[in-house]
């Protein structure tokens, strides 16, 4: 993260210390529609009925719930959040309310909306790229698309945009097609920061068969950060969640550090399963029974490394102890 953003997350998590709060969002996912314009093999969001995909949230019960939680970034999701109409407005009163936005978004929509948006140090984007042309295209299932996201990039960064990118693996990659692709854009497409993780198992997603094991998930970060590649990637996760990918260290779950926030409400344990939902962020913290969650707790959890998850519970183990904390500010 960029220095000032790292001291205001920083602060924050004093802040919450002190305070003696057991349980506070990091960041929120925030999934404001759940309709996009690509239909991913992979995807478990866009399997909603017709009455839900055409539903679009009001800006003031996103800016709401944002506020209730007081998380200091917020990444916005879905669905293709660029398809919201009032998308714009939504990151703007964010931005006015100095939170760190993220816009995921497999960018086919950049060059229509592009005008709409501002550089600013609390603003970037988070381009979904898969993979190299061949492989993005087959993982979002339509031809073109890596072009399209990379000239979007180009055109993003030529205006001053922050742009960062999003890259989930399957078990069709191999530690060769990791590294390809972010060799790639670490150093020709030079993106800011990049994040990548493991492929969620949704049980609603039609491709059933690529998602990745624990052990499968080790191997395939183990052996693309070998070689100094790590070290030399921009990468947009702490140090520890990245030996936590590599097998290097292991972690409990704490959903509730990065909460989901849908047209739906606070989704119970996080935006990956749905066991109910809560009305305010208060009550989901107070009514979850946040224990029965993890791996070897939940057999639906048993495959899970997603970040929504173990990237809060690296990020408290940072800050637990002063030698990580110094790496951490060290960049790993
Ligand atoms: S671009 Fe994202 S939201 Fe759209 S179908 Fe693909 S994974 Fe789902
Ligand atoms: S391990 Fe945690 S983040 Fe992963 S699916 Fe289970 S509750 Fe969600």
């Amino acid at each position: 993260m960029p220095l000032r953003q790292s001291l205001r997350i920083g602060t924050y998590l004093i802040r919450q210390k002190l305070a003696r709060r057991e349980k506070f969002p990091l960041i929120v996912e925030l999934e404001p529609l759940f309709a996009c314009n690509l239909a991913c093999a992979g995807c478990g969001k866009i399997q909603h009925p017709a009455s839900v995909l055409k539903q679009r949230m009001p800006v003031e019960q996103a800016l709401a719930a944002i506020e209730e939680c007081g998380a200091p970034m917020v990444s916005i999701a879905g669905g293709e959040p660029l398809m919201h109409p009032q998308i714009d407005l939504l990151v703007n009163e964010l931005i006015k309310r100095k939170k760190y936005v993220f816009l995921c978004t497999n960018a086919l929509l950049i060059p229509k909306k592009l005008d709409k948006f501002k550089p600013s140090r609390y603003f970037a984007w988070a381009v979904h790229i898969d993979g190299l042309a061949e492989r993005h295209d087959a993982s979002v299932c339509k031809e073109g698309v890596f072009d399209e996201a990379v000239e979007a990039v180009r055109e993003c960064q030529r205006r001053g945009f922050r742009v960062t990118t999003n890259t989930t693996f399957f078990s069709t990659d191999s530690p060769q097609a990791v590294i390809d692709v972010l060799n790639y854009l670490n150093d020709d497409l030079k993106v800011d920061q990049m994040m990548i993780s493991p492929g969620y198992a949704y049980e609603k997603a039609p491709d059933q068969e690529h998602f990745l094991g624990v052990t499968e998930t080790r191997e395939l970060f183990r052996k693309a950060f070998g070689d100094g590649n790590r070290r030399r990637w921009r990468l947009n996760h702490s140090p520890l969640f990245l030996d936590f990918l590599e097998g290097k260290a292991d972690f409990g779950c704490t959903a509730w550090g990065i909460p989901s926030y849908s047209l739906f409400g606070w989704q119970r344990p996080c935006y990956l399963m749905a066991d109910g939902y809560a009305k305010t962020y208060a009550e989901l913290v107070e009514t979850t029974n946040w224990e029965s969650y993890g791996r070897g707790k939940d057999p639906r959890c048993a495959n899970c490394m997603a970040h929504c998850g173990y990237e809060p519970s690296a990020v408290l183990a940072t800050t637990a102890s002063l030698r990580e904390s110094i790496r951490a500010i060290r960049g790993g």
